[in-house]
């Protein structure tokens, strides 16, 4: 089991993801080109955050 693990990281060293977007999971490599960090974080961009806030916020649609 132990060893499998070390193997499967050596495989993709060259390629560690670094981080994935907490909105749509994509995952992100070092040298990516710029990604949304927001509370700590990471996100594809504008697009992933302002969808993580929505589905996160405390709101309530109500009719006036
Ligand atoms: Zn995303």
């Amino acid at each position: 089991m132990e060893n499998r693990m070390v193997l499967e990281m050596e495989r993709h060293l060259s390629r560690q993801p670094v981080a994935e977007c907490s909105n749509c999971h994509t995952e992100f490599y070092q040298g990516d080109e710029e990604v949304v960090i927001y509370d700590g974080e990471h996100f594809c961009d504008r697009q992933c955050l302002s969808e993580h806030l929505l589905e996160n916020a405390d709101f309530w649609e109500v009719e006036l």
